[in-house]
């Protein structure tokens, strides 16, 4: 009994931390795009008005928004389990390196930390994180058996704050990995050259996450707002770019890979820029919408795993039957199933 109340109490509390934090952009945006919703419709200001404007009954309770808040919740638990393994392991292989270097060439660090010196790693750290973002995730598209665990968060049919933590952990631990492994010349350079500590360089960075979640709107990329940077877009990712990176229509599938900057997406092809007044329409764009697939917490976390299971099944008895053409058959008729991923 004690340990259920702890346990309610532990959930309430993290409840309490995250969801003003997740909604706060939210909340202020919300209130100036409904002042000027109701500006140009010459309509009085009301809460009830504002309530509605911000959350729309019809999209807000459906079991999309419900599947949302319910992995918000797991992710706090999964995602911090992810994240201390990727930071472990980058520090163990970080130590490794430096220790090697230091002890192979006899180096100290020949500058002494400074504002300059801090400047240089922070704007390295942050593109290298960023790339390394765009690249796992158009890897996530790209590859099927990776396209599985990705789906989850696609699968969204409204974008509400919470669809930003709708990841399979699989998928988060793919992001952490990429990630962790972009970084480590950046961390091994400034331990080298500068003497900076990796939490140094860790929590410096988190500063700077911070500034552009708030600056980009980061939490508004997953919501009904239909902001777009004008000519901005062309360096940073704006929420209606990220829409477009949702959407269930085929011309958009495969674009706007980005998470802050968008220039990736420029320089690969994979940019695309909406009208404002073009509608979207969000989802996969295949018929596991229709399905719902994806319309239940228990789907999100088990469905990934059978797909990648069944395309991992039929990759080994591919590479087999090429010994063994009598297994062909069975291939043929696996084939013969519907096509359910849209990556290529
Ligand atoms: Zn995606
Ligand atoms: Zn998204």
């Amino acid at each position: 009994m004690a340990s259920t109340i702890l346990a309610v109490r532990s959930a309430l509390a993290v409840v309490a931390r995250h969801i003003p934090t997740t909604i706060f952009t939210f909340m202020i945006v919300g209130a100036i795009l409904y002042c000027v919703h109701v500006r140009k419709r010459n309509e009085n200001l009301s809460l009830a008005g504002f309530f509605r404007f911000c959350f729309p009954v019809e999209h807000w309770f459906t079991s999309s928004t419900r599947v949302d808040v319910v992995i918000y919740l797991i992710s706090k638990v999964t995602q911090k389990v992810v994240t201390l393994g990727c930071q472990l392991g980058m520090t163990l292989l970080v130590s490794w390196i430096v220790l090697g270097f230091k002890n192979h060439f006899h180096l100290t660090a020949p500058f002494h930390e400074s504002f300059l010196a801090l400047a240089i790693i922070v704007v390295l750290v942050f593109l290298l994180t960023d790339f390394a973002e765009f690249l796992s995730h158009y890897v996530q598209h790209r590859i099927p058996m990776l396209w599985e665990f990705h789906k989850v968060h696609h699968s969204a049919t409204f974008l509400t704050p919470f669809t930003t933590t709708r990841f399979h952990p699989i998928g988060n631990l793919i992001d952490g990995i990429f990630m962790s492994t972009f970084i480590i010349p950046a961390v091994v350079v400034a331990e080298l050259c500068f003497n900076l500590s990796l939490v140094r360089i860790v929590e410096l960075n988190a500063m700077v996450e911070l500034f552009f979640t708030f600056t980009l709107l980061r939490q508004l990329q997953h919501s009904h707002f239909r902001i777009s940077f004008g000519p901005l877009d062309r360096i940073f990712i704006s929420p209606l770019m990220h829409h477009v990176h949702h959407s269930a229509k085929h011309e958009h599938w495969d674009k706007n890979f980005g998470s802050r900057l968008s220039v990736w997406d420029w320089l690969f092809g994979s940019a695309f820029l909406l009208p404002k007044s073009e509608p979207v329409r969000f989802g996969l764009g295949t018929i596991e919408d229709e399905r719902g697939d994806y319309s239940t917490v228990k789907a999100c976390y088990v469905r990934p795993m059978t797909g990648f299971y069944q395309l991992l099944k039929a990759e080994i008895l591919h590479s087999i039957a090429e010994d063994r053409p009598e297994l062909a058959k069975r291939i043929e008729a696996e084939q013969h199933e519907p096509a359910l991923s849209r990556a290529s």
